[in-house]
Formats: structure tokens, sequence, C-alpha cells
């Protein structure tokens, strides 16, 4: 992306104030958003959390790493266990009046935004006592912080808690430890505002358009009516904020996620109960499967957010920023694989497309078909363009009768004869294979 170079008289000025260390944010945050993501990138490079490279990891994993960062500026307690008996913590950052809670990964293969508190807390711990920004931040705020607040989701890399029960869908029973202790903390602290965050689809598309959504935000609805009082709008001019903060990294791929008021759900309970909510919902990006760039975008977009809400001025920001983003649209398929011949064992040969969505669409493994036939104009993520060859499906993409039946694995040669001597490609549930 290309960007404005920093103005000169901004540089003169950031060099002739005394900096504590170089690649600190200080003396304060530019307010042009170019320069100031830049900044906050630069400074993203200096703290980023090391070991957390792959989306994948465990709770264990992730607080072996924060752990050297925590006892200083950064508080710890315990405020529960979940369902299997890992320990949930709560951190703080910060003895300002504004009271900021985060919570992430309630949804356990959810991870995005554990990587950038993970790098917020090393920030937090390492220029406390020296960067003028997080001064601010500090004295203007208390930052409390659940990070992975399913730790039983995230061993297995999956959605739900250990009991099999989406926490996220439990607010209003609070039938699951993890949910109890969300609630009670929510319930103690009486944050202004809280950040609930969150990974969507990386196939959604944001509006009409067939662009990736990268980022969907939402200040959730409070009642079934959607009204708007004075803690909704606020939470609507912070992710105004986040519009501005994170579109010199993701462009215009920032969608507005439903505002459907869902009692079951924690994001819209904790508007109801009287906190200025934002939902952030990290999508996918191009070339990013381990979501690393969507990383240091929400890391951008939280620096700016707590930046604001410490020293006021989120009040600055137009609720009809936020307002105007077009929804979350269609999903895009993942591939399509266009213009072949099916040839399927005993059966008369057909012109026919495939449609094929991944089990893990970010590292494109785990294909599995999910139409066939004349697919011609279907939009999808990626197309195979398999015009003059030979589609010729094996293994379980077949069922028992060597019929091709949707919701199989995607595995089949690409080959330029019906016999399949001459393959081109081998496609074993993920276009790699080879
Ligand atoms: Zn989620």
């Amino acid at each position: 992306m290309m960007r404005a170079a920093l103005p000169v008289a901004s540089a003169l000025l950031v060099a002739a104030c005394s900096m504590p260390r170089p690649g600190s944010v200080g003396p304060s945050l530019p307010s042009d958003p170019e320069d100031r993501s830049m900044r906050l990138e630069e400074l993203h490079d200096r703290v980023r959390a090391p070991g957390l490279d792959d989306r994948r990891f465990t709770a264990e994993q992730w607080w072996s790493i924060v752990e050297p960062s925590l006892g200083g500026a950064v508080t710890s307690e315990e405020i529960g266990r979940s369902a299997e008996g890992r320990p949930l913590r709560l951190l703080r950052f910060g003895t300002g009046g504004t009271t900021v809670l985060l919570w992430s990964q309630m949804h356990g293969d959810e991870s995005t935004a554990s990587m950038a508190l993970a790098d917020l807390i090393r920030w937090f711990d390492e220029d406390a006592e020296t960067d003028p920004v997080l001064g601010e931040i500090a004295r203007g705020a208390s930052v409390y912080m659940i990070p992975i607040l399913n730790p039983d989701g995230a061993a297995r890399f999956q959605r739900r808690n250990a009991q099999g029960v989406d926490v996220n869908r439990d607010a209003r029973r609070l039938q699951t430890p993890e949910g109890r202790a969300l609630e009670a903390t929510v319930t103690r602290l009486d944050p202004d505002f809280g950040f609930n965050l969150h990974d969507q689809d990386p196939a959604i598309r944001v509006g009409r358009s067939d662009r990736q959504a990268a980022i969907a935000l939402l200040a959730p609805a409070f009642n079934e009516a959607r009204d708007v009082d004075d803690k909704r709008l606020r939470a609507m001019q912070v992710s105004s904020l986040l519009v501005e903060a994170m579109t010199p990294l993701v462009g215009d791929h920032i969608a507005k996620y439903d505002d459907a008021f869902n009692p079951r759900a924690f994001g819209d309970l904790v508007g109801a109960w009287g906190a200025s909510t934002i939902l952030i919902e990290s999508g996918g990006w191009a070339d990013d499967p381990q979501k690393q760039h969507l990383r240091r975008t929400n890391f951008v977009g939280l620096v700016t957010a707590l930046h604001a809400i410490a020293n006021r001025r989120w009040g600055d920001y137009d609720a009809a920023v936020y307002d105007s983003l077009p929804f979350n649209g269609r999903r895009l398929p993942d591939l399509l694989v266009a213009g072949g011949t099916l040839a399927l064992p005993g059966m008369p040969a057909l012109r026919g497309d495939l449609l094929i969505d991944y089990d893990r669409p970010l590292l494109r493994e785990g294909g599995r078909i999910s139409d066939v036939g004349d697919l011609e104009g279907v939009a999808a993520q990626d197309t195979l363009d398999a015009t003059g060859l030979y589609l010729i499906p094996f293994g379980d993409a077949l069922d028992e009768r060597g019929a091709l039946q949707v919701g199989r694995p995607a595995r089949f040669l690409l080959t330029e004869d019906s016999a399949g001597t001459r393959v081109r490609l081998r496609f074993d549930g993920s276009p790699r294979g080879r």
C-alpha cells in the first residue's frame, strides 16, 4: 500500500522531542491516520510477541509467551477456571477513571485478537515508564483484559467450550464456567467500554461487493427495537474511530456486522447492562493464512481506541462513518473448478463444473464438494480453469456405488485424457497435491 511520507515538519518535531527509545510512539499519536498507522506499525514491529506466527496455539502456549510481561505495569488475577480446569485470568493496565474491558477468543478457534493482545501487553510492560502515549492511556483509563476466555476450545481449536456449548449463546443462562466468569467480571468492573473480540468466516464479502471483509464492526443493539441511546452512540463513535484507524491497513475491506439483538450473546447483553460495547470481527485478508496482517490491524485499532478513550477524544468521531459501512454480505464459495468434463466410472461423461469449500479455508485444506453441474457465472474466491481437461474423482469423493456426492471430500485428478493417464493436477482436498 502506498503511503504519504511523514511530513518534514512533524519529523523534525519528533526528532526535537526527547525520545526515550527508538520506536516509541510518543510524544503523542499523530492525528493523520496514515502517519499514525505508520508509527503504530513501527511500534508493532518492535513489540510483536514472538512465538505466535501460527494462529493455532493453546492457552498454555499463549500464557508462557505473555508471562514475562506480567507482574510489573500489567497485573494478573485468576477469575475462574474453564470446564476442564484451565485458569481464566484478568489482566489490568492503568489506573485511570474510564474502565475498559476487552475479552478475546470466547470462540476457541478465533485467535487473531489474542495475538494482538499479547503484543499490546508486551508494549504496556516494556514502555510503561517511557512512552508518553502509554502514560496517557494509563492515567486516563483502567484497561482490563480477559485473553482466551475459552481455553478448552483453544486447546482443540474449536468454536465451542469443552461442554459443547457456544459460550456466546450462554449470556442469558450462564451455564458455562467461562460465561459465568465473564458475567461476574462485567458486574464487578461495570466497564464504560467493552471490546468483544472475534474472528468471522473469511469468505464473507463487504456488502454486495466482491471485496473480502477483513474486519467487521458492530456497536450492538441492546434491545429488539435497536434503539440508539448515549451508550450505543459512544460505541458507534469508537467504531468510526476504528474505521479510520484500520483503513490504512485494510482499505475499504471493512463491513458492519448484523445488528439484530440477540439476548443470548454477550456483546449485546454487556451493552444492555450499560457498557458501550464494540464487536471486532477479524475476517480474511489475501495471502494471510495465519492472520498476521489482521493481528497488526487489531493492534493498531486497539491502541488508537484506547488512547482516544483515555483522553476522551472519542467524542470527536462521527457515528455516521460507522453507520454508513456496508453490512457483511454474501459468503463467496472457496473454489470453482470450471469448464472441465466429469468422467465418472461406468457413467456417461458430462460437462460439469465443481464448487468446493474448504474445512480450513485460510490454509486451502480439507476441500469438500458443495455443488456440481452448470456453475458458469458463479463467483468464487478462486477459480481453477479446467477447460479441455477431464475431472476424474477418486477415493471417498465417490459414494459406495461410485456416484459423486455433494458434501464428500473433493478428490479428483485433472487429466488430459478420459483414461486418466496424463495427469495435470491431483486435487486431494487441497490444490497443492500434484
Ligand atoms: Zn466468534
